[in-house]
């Protein structure tokens, strides 16, 4: 045979070798495949808190406004921002500051019970939520079920000038359907309203309507 040993036997071998290259290559070719996966996921995913990232979030924010616009639907788009983090970190430290972000992003999320609702760290210590055919009422509901949620986590917090636990604030608006809506102003609405309600003392929920310039034209006239 070509590895000179007997017909029989080099027949075997050989086709033996062959089978130990396409498995190298095969292992490889998965191994390649594991770690594309992998960073696609990194790529979506913030990796503390297993949420989606900002870029998910811009891409589903864009969606559902479409999608609103299309059912004439309102849409209701939240910041949450963790109250008085900054000493939290400072006092505990940040492996325990971390711990809490994994626990609030947690409980946000659990707290989102239809198929379309949407939660995303916006960065460090914020969170957006995006809840698509909800009004202010229902909103409201939702993010005070989630300061509530976050309350229950009792993570106690010495140096909160609001509450001796980890407490949110909340912020959001609601789209109108006649009016034209897009992402960087309904957030810009909402992180407004975020403001508010650390103004107004922290662990609240505040709303701020929605604003803009151009009414939508009737479908009849499209
Ligand atoms: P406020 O009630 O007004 O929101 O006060 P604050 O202290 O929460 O606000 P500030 O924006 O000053 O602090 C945010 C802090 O969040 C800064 C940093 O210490 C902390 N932080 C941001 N990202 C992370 C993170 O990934 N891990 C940890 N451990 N801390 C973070
Ligand atoms: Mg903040
Ligand atoms: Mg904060």
């Amino acid at each position: 045979g070509a590895l000179g040993l007997p017909d029989a036997n080099g027949a075997v071998e050989g086709l033996f070798i062959a089978w130990m290259d396409i498995s190298d290559r095969k292992r490889a070719e998965q191994q390649l495949a594991e770690a594309n996966r992998q960073l696609a996921q990194y790529a979506r995913q913030d990796y503390l808190t297993s949420l989606a990232n900002r870029r998910v979030l811009d891409e589903q924010l864009a969606t559902e406004i479409a999608r609103a616009r299309r059912d004439g639907q309102p849409l209701s788009v939240c910041m949450v921002d963790v109250d008085w983090f900054k000493p939290y970190n400072d006092h505990y430290g940040h492996m325990a500051g971390d711990g809490c972000l994994q626990a609030i992003a947690k409980v946000l999320k659990d707290s989102l019970h239809r198929p379309a609702d949407f939660c995303a760290r916006y960065g460090g210590e914020e969170f957006a939520v995006v809840l698509p055919n909800t009004d202010l009422e229902g909103a409201t509901k939702v993010l005070e079920n989630m300061r509530q949620a976050v309350i229950d986590l009792d993570i106690r917090h010495g140096f909160s000038a609001t509450a001796a636990m980890i407490t949110i604030s909340a912020g959001f608006t609601c789209t109108v359907p006649i009016l034209e809506t897009d992402a960087t102003t309904a957030l810009q609405t909402a992180d407004n309203a975020l403001y508010q309600a650390k103004l107004e003392g922290r662990n609240r929920v505040a709303f701020q309507p929605f604003f803009s310039h151009t009414y939508l034209k009737p479908e009849t006239e499209k």
